[in-house]
């Protein structure tokens, strides 16, 4: 019989969920998703978190006791840093311990740290360790890693060319769209999930939006726009965002931008401001911030957006006769 090992969708599952389900996969165990986020697993999630944690981090848990009875082992790894000399936020970090200490009668969590600030040595060992929960066999292990880092780098492609991630899921409606053009800016754990963003990317697609997210960015090109700042964007999702609006607002190449933050979230905080800044002050483009927590109404949210996309399309229908720019 296969090991079961559950991966919850949510938090980094947006970015990383094809390397750890191919290279777990590749050695034989079967990898369970817990279901896309819905009514039951978000109610679950807030009832079993402290308060204070953001909305993202209680659907996490929502996740989590949606797998907790079907497998043999969870995935919740400690991680630390994915790029070297940056950082993630503080509750990546200490995520097995929330969801072990929150969460009663878990089974085993796989909770190997994942940390770019060590060697190169560190990192195959961590490959290693998070291999060894399913065989002893150096080369199987680094044969399923070769093969991860292979399904890893083609979802990444295809994200930059314009397949959105809904729930996990590529879905081809989401591309070739021609009219205004928004990007939507947030955690991709924000943005991805249907039902915690409200259905946020479905409803801007339904009035023939083209959406652009930081996913679709180049890395060179968001690095080249960060450098330029005085202080060092030290936090991996920042300047993700940063660099992405940052080029977005400088080359125009889009109408608009949707913020989507999450309450209580310090990282959203500040980079919501800069973006803002940034997309008002030197782009002299419209901006909206959406900030959602559990007791969010879906209503207020789709009068502001409709309200935002009317004034777009506004200002685009008098752009030639009107002075738009004050
Ligand atoms: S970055 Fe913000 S939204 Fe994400 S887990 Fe941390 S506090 Fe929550």
């Amino acid at each position: 019989m296969h090991l079961k090992i559950g991966i919850p969708r949510g938090l980094w599952f947006y970015d990383y969920y094809p390397l750890w389900k191919s290279f777990y996969e590749e050695l034989g165990a079967e990898v369970i998703l817990s279901s896309p986020t819905n009514k039951s697993i978000l109610d679950k999630g807030v009832k079993n978190t402290v308060d204070e944690a953001c909305l993202p981090v209680k659907i996490f848990h929502g996740h989590v006791l949606d797998l907790k009875d079907r497998v043999d082992y969870l995935f919740v790894p400690k991680m630390m840093s994915v790029y070297e000399k940056e950082y993630i936020c503080p509750k990546f970090c200490g995520l097995p311990e929330m969801v072990s200490h929150s969460i009663k009668d878990l089974p085993p969590i796989i909770d190997t740290e994942i940390n770019f600030n060590r060697s190169r040595k560190h990192l195959m060992n961590t490959v290693y360790r998070f291999g060894s929960y399913v065989t002893k066999n150096p080369i199987a292990i680094h044969r399923a890693y070769k093969r991860a880092v292979e399904e890893y780098s083609s979802y990444k492609a295809r994200m930059k060319e314009g397949n959105l991630p809904i729930n996990g899921e590529f879905c081809e409606r989401y591309k070739n769209k021609s009219g205004i053009s928004i990007a939507v800016m947030g955690h991709s754990y924000n943005i991805y999930d249907k039902y915690g963003s409200m259905s946020l990317i479905d409803k801007l697609e339904e009035m023939g939006i083209k959406i652009i997210t930081p996913e679709m960015m180049d890395y060179a090109t968001i690095n080249q726009h960060t450098d330029t700042l005085e202080k060092k964007m030290f936090w991996s999702y920042g300047r993700k965002l940063l660099g992405t609006a940052m080029h977005l607002t400088d080359t125009k190449t889009i109408d608009g931008i949707v913020y989507l933050s999450s309450f209580g979230c310090g990282i959203d905080s500040i980079i919501e401001e800069l973006v803002e800044r940034k997309a008002r002050k030197d782009g002299r483009m419209p901006f909206l911030l959406i900030t959602v927590d559990e007791h969010t109404g879906e209503a207020g949210v789709n009068t502001r957006l409709e309200a935002f996309i009317d004034m777009i399309e506004w200002r685009k229908r008098n752009e030639s006769n009107l002075s738009t720019h004050g």
